[in-house]
């Protein structure tokens, strides 16, 4: 009996959980120690044309590749997903990355903007928990924009320029987090994890589980 209650922890189909929200709403930090805390969960690494920023690492933060490696991997279709955004970045999630978690039944962190969500959740609807980041102000936004004093003035006003057209598609998430509070926002998303792992169609190991309480059940008749 402890054995199949083992199996049943151990066999499951791993969930990809996409977290979303404007530009220093503190998806980075959030999605960091959600990865620290939880084992079961792996951080879906992307690929980017953009320019590594200070303190960021190849193949920890993004896989760094030239715009001729981002077009072979499109001749490929090596991606899951991918987009032009609109600074004239490009980013993509690879499939390889995604699969080889997925197929261990692990479960799968990304950080990916609107449209890359939306992708991913026609291609794999059962299998994507999507959770949209809203910042409590404006200003508190752009406060952690020019605190994090990564991007030169000219992006940052790039990106605040984007916030109301990114905010806007908050209502295509799942769920949806004000992040007031960085611990009760990994509180929040923790909790969400917790219980999409719970659903039925992710823990595959129920029928065989199930089978055994029906034979237990039949053998006490
Ligand atoms: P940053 O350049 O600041 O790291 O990211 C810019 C935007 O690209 C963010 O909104 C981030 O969520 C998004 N992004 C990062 N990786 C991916 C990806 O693989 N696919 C898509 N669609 N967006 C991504």
């Amino acid at each position: 009996m402890n054995a199949i209650i083992e199996k049943l922890r151990q066999v499951r189909r791993g969930a990809m959980f996409i977290i979303e929200g404007p530009s220093g709403v503190g998806k980075g930090t959030i999605a960091k120690e959600i990865l620290k805390r939880d084992p079961n969960i792996k951080f879906s690494v992307s690929v980017t044309t953009r320019a590594k920023r200070e303190g960021e690492v190849d193949g920890v933060d993004y896989y760094f590749i030239s715009d001729e490696q981002y077009n072979q991997y499109m001749k490929e279709d090596a991606f899951y997903e991918c987009v032009d955004s609109q600074y004239g970045n490009r980013y993509g999630t690879l499939r390889s990355e995604v699969d080889s978690f997925l197929n261990v039944g692990e479960d799968v962190l990304f950080d990916m903007d609107w449209v890359g969500a939306r992708q991913m959740r026609q291609k794999a609807p059962d299998d994507v928990v999507t959770i949209y980041l809203l910042p409590p102000s404006i200003h508190d936004l752009r406060e952690r924009l020019e605190k994090r004093a990564t991007d030169s003035q000219e992006q940052i006003n790039k990106r605040m320029g984007m916030v109301l057209d990114k905010m806007s598609h908050w209502k295509e998430f799942d769920y949806v987090i004000v992040n007031v509070d960085v611990e009760e926002t990994i509180a929040k998303v923790q909790k969400i994890i917790s219980g999409e792992r719970m659903k039925r169609v992710r823990q595959t190991g129920l029928d065989d589980f199930v089978n055994e309480l029906i034979k237990e059940a039949s053998a006490h008749e």
